[in-house]
């Protein structure tokens, strides 16, 4: 993530909140580059400081969530796909709903 100072108005607006960023605003830049269906994608977005920080702070509180988290029998579910070429469902996986580990 890149830290920036806006030059001028920046028509782009915060992901988050949809500020606005004025001239000499401070603003993130961000890449964000994923994988679908074996392509490559690579997206851009511009976020606040504000916003950045309270996505910084939410990432570690998850994080630290996760490391506690003890999977209790009442959170695992299992979740079910459709076979391949077939209308048929079929248990993939126990995951925990409370912090998304798959177990
Ligand atoms: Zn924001
Ligand atoms: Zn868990």
């Amino acid at each position: 993530m890149k830290r920036l100072t806006a030059k001028r108005k920046l028509k782009r607006k915060c992901i988050d909140c949809n500020t606005n960023f004025k001239k000499g605003d401070i603003y993130y830049k961000a890449r964000e580059v994923f994988e679908e269906d074996g392509c490559v994608y690579a997206n851009e977005y511009v976020i606040c400081p504000k916003c950045k920080w309270k996505e910084e702070k939410h990432r570690e509180r998850f994080e630290k969530f996760q490391k506690s988290c003890e999977h209790p029998e009442w959170a695992i579910d299992t979740r079910y796909d459709y076979i391949p070429g077939e209308c048929v469902k079929e248990p993939r996986y126990d995951y925990c709903r409370l912090c998304g580990t798959i177990l």
